[in-house]
Parts: structure tokens; C-alpha cells; sequence
């Protein structure tokens, strides 16, 4: 604890910080927690040792400021050599002319999941495995990484057995991949330890993950894990999903809790949405329950959480029904922005979900914000149609082609004029026409002051 440290900086009202250990307080107005617990800053004192805080089931209290770390962003690193799926024989096309030392990384063809290192020496390319196990990468299965990144650091500095040192990337054109170290989790107060999680029940399954009901006990509060599947390659998508959580909080966007990583275990924590996915919550209560004040709030708080990720810059690139979440309050939240900086899973795997992207997207893989927009009007539709699978008549692959021919989706049945007039001028086949989602944040806003209370 270095209290010369904690009182240099200070902190704002709403700053989260995370406990290091149990203070069982000394006075009434000291406000007691265990390790680990999250705790909003209310404001600070006259003693900048002290501060006075909020844990999350609403006490509130003096806290001393020496106890407690701020938890901060995690910030990715880009992986400038990192190229992606690539066969040997293209990969000593890229690196020539040879040159010493020049490298690059690529994923391995012969072992899916797995990496090759390819490096130029001698004339030559030579291809070393980069084996993946047990979450984490060896080449030499004698010193061990838990990323590229690391990988590529500690090969710059001495070859250690490889042919020559890593000397110069060769660097990929267009977008970047990113790695995440899995210790900055642990220095920016965001781990928390597996027994303090107990798992419950099985509340559905993603492409690498499944999610449950748990119970975070050292809070005492509900949330919900999802937990990597066994020793599952895709632990960097995991961990690049976590990271950009840490650095976008708001209430329209499901928010991260913290991580935890034991052995092979990996599971990120986020708060609890009671109500499920929004397409589930629009096809199980369906017309006779959800009103047309449901579907306009809905509406209008996925697009504010889509209007702070627009605000950042970040675009999520999967925003449908399905990701979007609903709490025990009826409030709206956008999940799932894992991707929203990862795009090999949907370049490759074959996920790319074709009746959500906007066209530019499919074809050119221009992902932006307006995509993003493009996406929401296709999830506008399906909450006026209370959940139904877009573009119901139309074969998957016809689909891009039909819209570049000018179709369009009908009204839904019972979809009030503006509402539709909205998704059209959303679909606009030139990005730049279409509205940003701060304009559709504040029609969708204003939309909902004045609609009444109606049954659909
Ligand atoms: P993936 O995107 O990999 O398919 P998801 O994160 O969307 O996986 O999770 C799958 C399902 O788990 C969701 O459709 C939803 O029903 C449930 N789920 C996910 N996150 C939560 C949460 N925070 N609270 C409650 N249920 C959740
Ligand atoms: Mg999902």
C-alpha cells in the first residue's frame, strides 16, 4: 500500500475502484467491504485518504482510499506482422525480396488454431509452429507465452534457438489485428478470483463460450459468467471482448464486471440481463404483451448505447435483436461488442451474419459506424415484427444482390409511419446518407415522449 501514491491522485465522483482487502471499519460511518468488491466513488473529503463511496447494493459510507485501486482501461496492442490465414507458399511470396530478419506471423493452415512464425534468413524462409496449448503459446514447448505479442518481444531480443532474431515485421496492409496481455486484467483491478463466482444454471451458448446464471458471493449480486469452452483457441477473442469492455461503460451497454483466469479456466463477468436476448423477449411475450411504448423504448435505448459506441468510434459490426439484452427493469442494453475490433472470426469463420450487414460491409468489408446503422434498421424491423427472421421470402444468397436491385423490406404489420419511414432512410445503399445514430437517438427519443400508452 503506498498512501503517498493514493493521495497524489484524485479521484472523481463515479469512479469505480476495486477493494484489495477486507475493511471491517472502525466507526458507524465507515462504510465495511471485503476484497474485491466494486465501489462507486460518491465524493471525495477533506482527508484525501479517505473517500466517501457506494457499494452496489446501495450502502454507502467512508472508505479509505489505500484499501481500494481504480480500475482502469486495458488497452490492446496492435499486432502490425500479425497476417492472418495464410499458406506457406504465399507467405514466402510476401517476405520477398528476403531480407535478414525480416518476419511475420501467420495462422497455421495444417494445424487450425495454431500459428506459424515465418522468417526470412539466409535467402530463405524458414516456418516454425507456434503450438497453442493450455492457453498459451510455445514454439520450442520450453519457453512459454500468452500472446503474439509476448511471443514476438521475446524473439526480437534473442533468437534462442530460431535461425536468426526477429528483426524487421513485415507489415499488413489494412486492418489490424490486436493482442491483449492478460496481466494488465490483473494490474487495471478487473480479476476476480473463481471461488468467489459459483455458477448456476445454463442460460445459453455462443460460438466459443457458454453463458450461465452465477452468483458473485464476496458482493453478494447475480451476474452472469461466460465461460470459455475447455482449453478453446479462441481465448484472444475472449480476452479482446473483455478489453474493449473495460474502456466503454454506459447504460445502454451491458457492462463488464471483472475476469476471472485461473489454470485454464476464463470467464467474463458481466451484469445480469433477467430478461434475456431482446429477439427472444420480442418472440416469446409476442403482440399480446408488448406494447407499442415496449418496442419504442427498446428501440430507443439500443440506440443510445449505439450512439456513445458511435461517440467512440467503435464499431460493433454484429448489432441484431439476439445482441441486445434485457434487465429486470426493461432496460435495453447492446452486448456482444467482442468484435467490434476483431474481425478474423467473422472474416473467416463463416459467421458474417449476411441479413444484419450492410452491403458495403459484405462487399468490401467496410465496417463502420453507418454500418452499424445499417444493422439497426434491420433490427428495427425485427422488433416491429415482434422477432421474425428478416427478409422472409428471400434465399440467404439472393439477398445483397436484391437489395443492391433496390428491394426493401414491406412495412410490418403494425408499425407506425415514421418508424418505417426511418428504416427506409436508414437503408440507404450510400453510407453516408444514411442518419447518424445520435440523429436516430434523438428522433427515437422524441418519438417516445409523445406515444401513449397503447396496446399494438
Ligand atoms: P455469442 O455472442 O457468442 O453467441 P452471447 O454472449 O450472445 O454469445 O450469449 C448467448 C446467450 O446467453 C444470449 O442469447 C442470452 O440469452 C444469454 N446471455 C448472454 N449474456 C447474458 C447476460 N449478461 N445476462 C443474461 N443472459 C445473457
Ligand atoms: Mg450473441
Amino acid at each position: 500500500m503506498s498512501e503517498q501514491k493514493q493521495a497524489e491522485e484524485s479521484w472523481s465522483p463515479d469512479t469505480e475502484v476495486v477493494s484489495m482487502y477486507n475493511f471491517r471499519g472502525n466507526s458507524k460511518e465507515d462504510l465495511p467491504f471485503r476484497r474485491g468488491e466494486v465501489l462507486t466513488i460518491v465524493r471525495s473529503t477533506k482527508d484525501p485518504m479517505w473517500y466517501f463511496a457506494r457499494l452496489p447494493n446501495g450502502k454507502t459510507g467512508m472508505i479509505p482510499s489505500n484499501y481500494v485501486q481504480k480500475r482502469g482501461e486495458v488497452k490492446l496492442h496492435a499486432m502490425p506482422w500479425f497476417h492472418g490465414k495464410m499458406d506457406r507458399k504465399e507467405a514466402e511470396v510476401k517476405l520477398s525480396p528476403t531480407e535478414e530478419g525480416l518476419f511475420l506471423v501467420r495462422e497455421s493452415m495444417n494445424f487450425p488454431g495454431d500459428y506459424t512464425l515465418c522468417i526470412c534468413s539466409g535467402g530463405k524462409v524458414e516456418h516454425y509452429h507456434i503450438i497453442y496449448s493450455h492457453n498459451k503459446l510455445t514454439i520450442d514447448e520450453e519457453v512459454f507465452f500468452e500472446n503474439l505479442s509476448q511471443l514476438v518481444e521475446y524473439y526480437k531480443k534473442d533468437a534462442d534457438g530460431l535461425c536468426t532474431s526477429l528483426k524487421k515485421p513485415l507489415e499488413k496492409k489494412g486492418k489490424l489485428e490486436y493482442s491483449v496481455d492478460q496481466s494488465i486484467f490483473k494490474k487495471q483491478g478487473w480479476i476476480i478470483s473463481q471461488k468467489h463466482i459459483e455458477l448456476g444454471e445454463l442460460l445459453g451458448g455462443g460460438h466459443f463460450a457458454n453463458v450461465y446464471k452465477a452468483r458473485y458471493t464476496s458482493c453478494n449480486t447475480v451476474v452472469a459468467a461466460k465461460v470459455l469452452r475447455d482449453n478453446n483457441k479462441a481465448s484472444h477473442l475472449f480476452l479482446a471482448e473483455a478489453s474493449v469492455m473495460t474502456s466503454l461503460r454506459h447504460p445502454n451497454l451491458v457492462s463488464l464486471i471483472g475476469l476471472v483466469t485461473e489454470g485454464d479456466t476464463l470467464q467474463i463477468i458481466t451484469e445480469f440481463m433477467a430478461k434475456g436476448s431482446l429477439v427472444e423477449y420480442l418472440r416469446s411475450r409476442g403482440r399480446s404483451v408488448i406494447m407499442k411504448e415496449d418496442q419504442i423504448k427498446f428501440a430507443s435505448d439500443t440506440a443510445r448505447g449505439m450512439a456513445f459506441l458511435e461517440s467512440k468510434s467503435v464499431v460493433h459490426r454484429d448489432l441484431a435483436a439476439r445482441n441486445v439484452l434485457i434487465n429486470d427493469d426493461d432496460v435495453a442494453k447492446v452486448s456482444d461488442f467482442g468484435l467490434a475490433r476483431h474481425t478474423s472470426a467473422n472474416q473467416d469463420g463463416g459467421h458474417l451474419p449476411i441479413k444484419w450487414t450492410a452491403p458495403e460491409a459484405l462487399r468490401k468489408s467496410d465496417f463502420t459506424n453507418k454500418s452499424d446503422v445499417w444493422s439497426f434498421g434491420i433490427l428495427l424491423w425485427e422488433i416491429y415484427t415482434f422477432g421474425r427472421v428478416p427478409y422472409p421470402k428471400i434465399p440467404l444468397a439472393d439477398v445483397v444482390s436484391r437489395i443492391e436491385d433496390g428491394y426493401r423490406m414491406d412495412k410490418p404489420d403494425v408499425c407506425p409511419d415514421d418508424i418505417y419511414d426511418l428504416m427506409l432512410r436508414i437503408w440507404n445503399l450510400k453510407p453516408e446518407k444514411r442518419p447518424s445514430f445520435k440523429a436516430i437517438s434523438d428522433q427515437l427519443n422524441k418519438m417516445k415522449e409523445t406515444r401513449t400508452t397503447t396496446r399494438v
